[in-house]
């Protein structure tokens, strides 16, 4: 969870800076493979009868190349926002809940190492990005 309450969240609106370990917004390894904690930075103001949220998430995914399967990392930045209908007697607002399902359905299913990676070849297997192959 990242409660924040919204009883801190002034006319000013809040600003919150965390580094959040995935396991503390319920992130497991199947769904999103990350590599670093969540860097989450997020600017909440109350409108009417609405929080709505601003965040900004940063994180190490880990992929394997859909071409060449290799194993890499690469830091995403995510922009996200976010409303929260205040309920009468609400206390707090979960940031941690609706990041955790974005990030789920944003992360694509398809990833390249690099835009021309040269993939393995079918015959030998080799990874044409670092050998050369031996086919031909
Ligand atoms: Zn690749
Ligand atoms: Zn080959």
């Amino acid at each position: 969870m990242i409660k924040v309450s919204i009883r801190d969240i002034t006319f000013k609106g809040k600003e919150i800076d965390q580094i959040v370990p995935k396991e503390a917004i319920g992130l497991t390894d199947e769904e999103i493979d990350l590599r670093s904690p969540l860097t989450v930075h997020a600017y909440l103001a109350k409108v009417d009868n609405v929080i709505v949220a601003q965040a900004r998430v940063e994180a190490e995914y880990g992929y394997s190349c859909a071409r060449c399967l290799e194993n890499f990392q690469r830091p995403q930045v995510m922009e996200y926002h976010f409303d929260f209908p205040l309920e009468p007697d609400a206390e707090y607002v979960d940031l941690g809940e609706e990041i955790r399902q974005e990030m789920i359905m944003s992360n694509p299913a398809r990833i390249l190492c690099k835009d021309d990676c040269k993939g393995i070849c079918v015959q030998c297997g080799a990874n044409l990005n670092t050998e050369k192959c031996k086919c031909k």
